[in-house]
């Protein structure tokens, strides 16, 4: 690889400072330390001793533990640093109520600092449960599989929906890049996943601020891009495990997370993609099965999403048409209770309080939509990569790159595109399609 990939992103130019922003906002991230680097394992009890903590509460699962946290925890030990610890006996940790009170009891009173070694899972429940307790926490991380290292968001499963609560970032992400080279390929591939979903997510941003006037920071949109070009073009030297391709590709992924942070929410790095993949995760744990990491999926979706949006660049909708459409409540509320089982009283919940699928609100997009239709489809066009670029990129970390792969049936596949849009109150691809009236037709034209 060339030093010009590897240099690419500089972290530390985007924390411990106030940024004025041509978007009118001022972003800062409350990370202080990113040391992503070989030997950053040795550097974990200097870090921890710069800020002052004096008792360190680790939690690790059953691979993470040993794959991280017992040579963390050595160090420590002999540093001097106390420390107690809670390993988390799952195969794959579910974020639930269950698995934030097995935690929460294990913590000692007086511990000042938790220090989550994990990615995913552990990442999202040591943000929540710290912010709970009022403690700092630290991210030890043993594979670059997700985006959400530095975010403030915490994914949850809570009363079956898939949830983000706003809760902390860490104040440290630490990261040996020989630890992360030597992850399971799966979870590296799960990382790149997440990081190309970013095109269609974007998409989703950029049309929104298009059509409802959302809020958009084209700084913070080529932050992300950055981490997207540097994941697209490292995919072979990632393949190989080259600790410096994995080293750049743990930088994206952190500075997606920086973005998030910036603007305060998730926009930056989940769009219609990820509501596909929140969607099966959900569907799955409701069947007792264990989903696929969240990367996975949400690769997947970036592909269904590709697909979704080439057809409607073709389009010529008919918007009288679309604005006629009545809705019918009653028939919307009988789907979700069908296809969200047991998570569906909070997605009504959801509606009452969003009014996304609002006749009003729905025709005042429409307006817009028709006005800017040529330009909508040229951005569309201009934006998104080819579909097989991505499919082959995928397969070529051995990452599927069909819903049916990860055991979505075309049944779920064709509800996914009408529904997984009620998970959130965000403007997407998904809700574009359904405002359009296009939702359902689309869903019987795609195939798996
Ligand atoms: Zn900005
Ligand atoms: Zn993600």
């Amino acid at each position: 690889m060339t030093d010009k990939q590897t240099e690419r992103i500089d972290l530390n130019s985007y924390i411990n400072r106030q940024i004025t922003c041509s978007c009118g906002h001022v972003h800062y991230s409350s990370v202080k330390l990113i040391d992503i680097d070989q030997g950053a394992t040795l550097r974990l009890p200097e870090h921890i001793r710069r800020f002052g903590y004096q008792k360190v509460f680790i939690v690790a699962d059953i691979n993470t533990w040993p794959a991280a946290g017992e040579k963390a925890a050595e160090l420590l030990d002999k540093a001097g640093i106390p420390f107690a610890k809670v390993i988390l006996n799952y195969e794959e940790v579910i974020p639930d109520e269950r698995v934030i009170g097995e935690i929460m009891t294990a913590y000692p009173m007086g511990y000042d600092l938790v220090l989550a070694v994990g990615s995913g899972t552990i990442n999202d429940l040591c943000k929540f449960v710290s912010h709970r307790l009022g403690v700092d926490y630290m991210v030890f991380a043993s594979a670059p599989s997700m985006d959400g290292f530095v975010s403030i968001g915490s994914a949850l499963m809570l009363n079956h929906v898939k949830t983000t609560i706003d809760c902390q970032g860490p104040v440290a992400v630490i990261g040996d890049t020989d630890i992360l080279a030597a992850a399971p390929m799966h979870l590296i591939a799960a990382g790149v996943g997440d990081t190309l979903g970013k095109y269609t997510c974007l998409l989703d941003w950029k049309l929104a601020h298009l059509i409802t006037g959302e809020y958009y920071c084209p700084e913070v949109v080529s932050m992300v891009e950055t981490a997207l070009q540097t994941v697209r073009s490292l995919s072979a030297e990632v393949q190989q495990r080259d600790p410096a391709a994995i080293k750049a590709v743990t930088e994206a992924l952190v500075l997606t997370g920086i973005a998030m942070s910036f603007v305060g929410n998730s926009r930056p790095a989940s769009g219609c993609e990820h509501h596909m993949a929140h969607y099966w995760e959900m569907k799955a744990l409701m069947e007792g099965k264990m989903p696929e990491k969240h990367g996975t999926q949400v690769g997947v979706g970036m592909i269904l999403a590709l697909k979704l949006y080439d057809k409607l660049a073709d389009e010529e909708p008919d918007f009288e048409a679309a604005m006629k459409r009545p809705f019918d409540r009653e028939a919307w509320q009988q789907k979700i209770t069908e296809c969200y089982g047991q998570a569906a009283e909070g997605i009504l919940a959801l509606e009452e309080k969003a009014q996304k699928n609002d006749i009003t609100k729905r025709n005042q997009r429409l307006v817009v939509m028709k006005e800017k239709w040529p330009q909508i489809r040229q951005l569309i066009r201009d934006y998104l990569p080819e579909q097989h670029e991505m499919i082959q990129l995928m397969t070529s970390l051995n990452a599927p790159v069909s819903p049916e792969e990860i055991g979505v049936s075309a049944k779920r596949t064709r509800e996914t595109i009408e529904v997984a849009k009620e998970v959130r109150d965000r403007y997407t691809l998904l809700q574009i399609l359904w405002d359009l009236g296009l939702a359902g037709k689309y869903a019987e034209e795609i195939r798996n």
